[in-house]
């Protein structure tokens, strides 16, 4: 776990900061950034990366004190960006809250933190309160396409319009408030690879400290409560925003393997081959390489031996998902050796899959799956073959009514049957619906962005 953004260096850590820094090791907070933002607080930032190994700084002016901001601070702070361990320029952005600088100040301010981020080709840290518009134009007007929005405080639009420039958004321990509800519904729907977290300590202590002084330590219950809301486990959270936080500052190489078997909530996931059929035009496969922290990207294809040897004790996990950067029944022998050795084990077998495989191995190959499949999602994707044809691009005459087939067909052979939609434009989502129930499956509308 990273804390994206504490304030070490103010005076509440004075007394115990040797303490606050082993209680957040301790609770698994491996780094943190620590935010000099005033002309008094940039030294003391950067001199404590130097006595611990675990902190990172970031260097600006707040935008309360952006009336103090002089071409002599802007030399200083690139200077010392110069320093391997100062990850970022910032805080900045703009305060319409306080008002604590002149507001023409603060964006001026602003800008100047965008040139100097882009001359030391740094991140940039922003902050925003009250003043959403204005700072989502100067994001745009000046082409800003690395950093992140921290404790987020906007709505949707401003969370998409941020997204769209390429920026993360983190979340604080305000997502602990019960009353945060509209920030629930915004923690619930960033992408995965939008995801950060801080604690932005000393302020902002979440629930159950709420109140009391934060520290880096209190990072964890912002990420539980973030766990819940998206229905995955903390150490997929904890995962995701790791492989975040080491991307956009740099603190670490992403894993350079892409892996066989990953787990997500109690589920392990078969990534058997990265070969596909189609081509959809919301494939994440497209856009990353990683899939909720995992990286997927396989540099080949692992044998049955090297999957079985992966996924160690089947029966340990809720169930067992062949599904990956690709089409699972493009290897039809590999799936039935495999999901065989996990029934006899005593696991449960899922397969994802895009229901093709009549047409890819031309015959049924569904009779073959009897006995080792016990539950299959297979992609509809849309309510007739035009749409089909538009989103999922296969090189098939007759795709879309294969389709149909393999999921009318499979519920003779598999005891559970799911027919899957992607939430996208064009699609009628009711209409799909009622095909699958007609063809005797469940059905299941999936999130754009949100795989996993
Ligand atoms: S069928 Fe699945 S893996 Fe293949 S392109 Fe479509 S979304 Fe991607």
């Amino acid at each position: 776990m990273i804390d994206t953004h504490c304030h070490l260096e103010m005076s509440p850590f004075d007394a115990d900061i040797d303490e606050a820094i082993n209680r957040a090791q301790a609770a698994g907070v491996v780094k943190m950034l620590t935010i000099g933002s005033s002309p008094e607080s940039i030294d003391k930032a950067v001199a404590l990366t130097e006595r611990y190994n675990c902190v990172y700084a970031a260097i600006g002016i707040h935008p309360h004190d952006a009336k103090l901001f002089t071409p002599e601070i802007y030399r200083q702070i690139k200077s010392l960006a110069s320093n391997k361990k100062v990850v970022a320029i910032g805080e900045t952005g703009l305060d319409y809250h306080y008002k604590h600088s002149p507001v023409d100040v603060q964006r001026e301010v602003f800008i100047r933190h965008i040139e100097l981020a882009k001359e030391t080709n740094l991140p940039v840290i922003i902050h925003s309160r009250e003043a959403s518009d204005d700072v989502v134009s100067i994001i745009r007007d000046e082409n800003v396409s690395s950093g992140v929005l921290h404790c987020f405080s906007g709505d949707e639009k401003m969370a998409a319009a941020v997204m769209s420039s390429g920026l993360y958004i983190s979340l604080s321990g305000t997502v602990t408030f019960k009353n945060a509800v509209a920030l629930r519904a915004i923690a619930a729907s960033i992408p995965d690879d939008y995801l950060l977290v801080e604690t932005d300590a000393p302020y902002l202590a979440p629930t159950p400290y709420r109140g009391r002084r934060n520290e880096p330590a209190y990072v964890i219950h912002t990420a539980r409560t973030i766990a819940e809301i998206r229905g995955v486990s903390y150490e997929d959270i904890d995962r995701i925003t790791t492989l975040n936080a080491n991307r956009l500052f740099g603190l670490a190489p992403a894993y350079k393997e892409g892996q066989i078997t990953y787990k997500i909530r109690n589920s392990l996931y078969l990534n058997i081959t990265n070969r596909c059929t189609n081509v959809c035009t919301f494939c994440v496969r497209y856009q990353t390489d990683f899939v909720k922290g995992h990286n997927l990207r396989l540099s080949r294809e692992p044998s049955d031996v090297e999957i079985i040897e992966s996924i160690g004790d089947p029966a340990a996990f809720d169930e067992v998902v062949f599904c990956g950067y690709g089409e699972p029944l493009t290897r039809i022998d590999t799936v039935k050796n495999v999901a065989r050795y996990i029934k006899d084990k005593g696991g449960r077998v899922r397969v994802n899959t895009n229901g093709l495989a009549a047409l890819i191995h031309k015959r049924n190959i569904l009779p073959e799956l009897a006995g080792l499949v016990d539950s299959i999602s297979i992609s509809l994707n849309a309510h007739d073959a035009g749409t089909y044809e538009s989103l999922s691009r296969p090189p098939f005459e007759g795709a879309y009514e294969a389709v149909l087939e393999f999921i009318s067909g499979a519920k003779d052979f598999i005891p559970e049957v799911t027919a899957t939609v992607v939430g996208t434009s064009g699609v009628d989502i009711e209409k799909c619906r009622e095909i699958a129930a007609a063809l005797g499956a469940r059905f299941r509308l999936r999130h754009l962005d949100a795989v996993g």
